[in-house]
């Protein structure tokens, strides 16, 4: 690959497809994925102090944790990130909000500026590949590929707009991401974004991501154009660490309040599609963050609560188009890294698992295998029509009005009490605002079905949550369209910039 890229042999990262790579955090963020399609992980986690994460603010805790995962950069560079990231773009000073819902905990990630949970990684993701092409002084552009089934593309398009150096190209399955989302992501005005719709579904798109960053010819081809192949897909390293850093926050937050007391176990439900936010959960686990359950809530498409309690991941199946278009998928990359875990790190058995889904649509674990998959997570379904009635009783009950993803995670919140009638404290994570998806949200709780823009400001006069900005702008901008493209035409669109 590049010649940066091979020089630097430590560090603390590997592949989950040949762990006789090492590489440093940089090197893993500027690749996005290791050759022949292996994520990279951390190899040593090492237990943080609660004591000390306890009395800091968010961005203090940021760099705190964040140290943990970035093994060559100096703090002062992180602090740098963390700054530049979060210090005007989100409504709150403190990036996440943490809120009382019944029994409950509420943790709101959608504060930021495109109201879904991806801005808090993804104000961070492009500081981290800004640093680490300085670093290594890479002067060639560098091309985010970006699969998205709603809601990392507008995040992506928003972190990296305007970055020097980068391009982001991002890809979304056409008519099935929701009105606003497309909107937000064909209205973004970044001078280095392009926003394409693809005949297909999201599996479609990330599929033709990850055949582009696998096509060596192609790679070589774009290095002789300058220009480096990068993603800004949660398989991108640097994309999970900022997640981590929430669950650590919530934990203390909880504390200070006297919810539970220091040392308590907690659970986390998570939304859950492409298994990185549950994932990172699973990391802040590993850092020493007293977790009793991580709950796993999935939509229609039940591919991973299937895998959860059978141990055998089978995509072929019908894909459904939900109200929660952000978890519609079927591969899951991230699984692929709990795999690792899984199998006790031996990258020949994640391999043979990854060249069987992919040649067959499926996998399946051996007993121990399956046995630790269960003991860290549970996992719930919840079809569209929970999904509307739990956004009906929660607004009933609590005059709070979720998004459909929040709601998935609460209704499966429900099940997993019913089944286990466990009390430990439980934080539900929301990942979107209510006002992205607003006709679905205004159907669960009235009861009709109104346009988008009335919808809003229904949602407006039943709620005390302000409109977001962003979602305000949108109101009044004309309509725009997308760009169409087949699946075959991704190479064309890169070279063609290369002109
Ligand atoms: C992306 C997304 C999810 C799923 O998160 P993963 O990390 O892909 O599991 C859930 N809810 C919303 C609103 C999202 O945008």
């Amino acid at each position: 690959m590049n010649k940066t890229r091979s020089k630097n042999m430590m560090g603390n990262y590997t592949s989950t497809r040949n762990n006789k790579i090492k590489t440093t955090f940089s090197n893993a963020v500027l690749q996005g994925i290791s050759e022949n399609g292996g994520l990279f992980v951390p190899i040593n986690l090492h237990p943080l102090s609660l004591e000390v994460l306890l009395e800091l603010s968010y961005q203090e805790m940021a760099i705190a944790i964040l140290k943990a995962f970035i093994d060559d950069f100096e703090e002062e560079e992180i602090a740098n990130c963390v700054r530049k990231a979060y210090s005007h773009t989100f409504s709150t000073s403190n990036v996440v909000v943490i809120n009382p819902l019944a029994d409950a905990t509420l943790l709101e990630l959608y504060h930021g500026p495109t109201s879904a949970f991806k801005d808090v990684a993804l104000q961070l993701l492009p500081q981290f590949m800004q640093t680490a092409k300085h670093k290594h002084q890479i002067k060639e552009d560098t091309y985010i590929l970006t699969a998205t089934s709603g809601d990392t593309g507008k995040a992506a398009l928003e972190g990296f707009k305007n970055i020097e150096g980068i391009q982001v190209i991002c890809l979304y399955p056409n008519q099935l991401v929701s009105k606003i989302q497309e909107k937000q992501m064909l209205t973004t005005q970044g001078k280095n974004t392009h926003v394409y719709a693809v005949k297909g579904n999201f599996d479609d798109c990330q599929r033709m991501v990850k055949e582009v960053f696998n096509d060596s010819s192609f790679n070589k081809k774009c290095l002789d154009h300058n220009i480096q192949l990068s993603s800004a897909n949660s398989i991108n390293i640097g994309r999970l660490c900022p997640q981590v850093v929430y669950y650590f926050y919530t934990y203390c937050q909880l504390v200070k309040n006297k919810t539970i007391q220091l040392g308590d176990e907690i659970n986390f439900v998570v939304p859950t599609g492409n298994f990185g936010n549950i994932l990172a959960g699973y990391y802040a686990k590993k850092l020493g963050l007293p977790i009793h359950q991580l709950i796993c809530a999935s939509n229609k498409n039940d591919v991973l609560t299937d895998f959860i309690r059978t141990g055998t991941y089978n995509r072929n199946r019908e894909f459904h188009k939900t109200i929660s278009p952000s978890m519609d998928i079927l591969v899951s990359s991230n699984v692929e890294r709990f795999i690792y875990e899984c199998c006790t790190q031996d990258s020949n058995r994640v391999k043979e698992c990854m060249d069987d889904l992919t040649k067959t649509g499926s996998y399946s674990l051996l007993p121990d295998e399956l046995e630790l998959l269960k003991k860290e997570f549970k996992s719930y379904t919840a079809d569209d029509k929970m999904t509307k009635q739990t956004i009906h009783s929660c607004f009933n009950k609590t005059n709070r009005i979720i998004d459909p993803h929040t709601a998935v995670a609460l209704n499966c919140y429900k099940q997993y009490q019913d089944e286990t009638q466990d009390k430990t404290h439980t934080v539900i994570l929301s990942t979107a605002s209510c006002y992205k998806f607003p006709t679905d949200v205004v159907q669960a709780i009235l009861g009709i079905t109104l346009s988008e823009e009335e919808a809003i400001l229904s949602i407006k006069k039943n709620s005390s949550e302000e409109i977001p900005t962003n979602i305000n702008a949108l109101i009044t901008m004309d309509d725009v369209y997308p760009n169409i493209i087949k699946q075959d035409e991704l190479r064309d669109k890169i070279l063609e910039r290369m002109k």
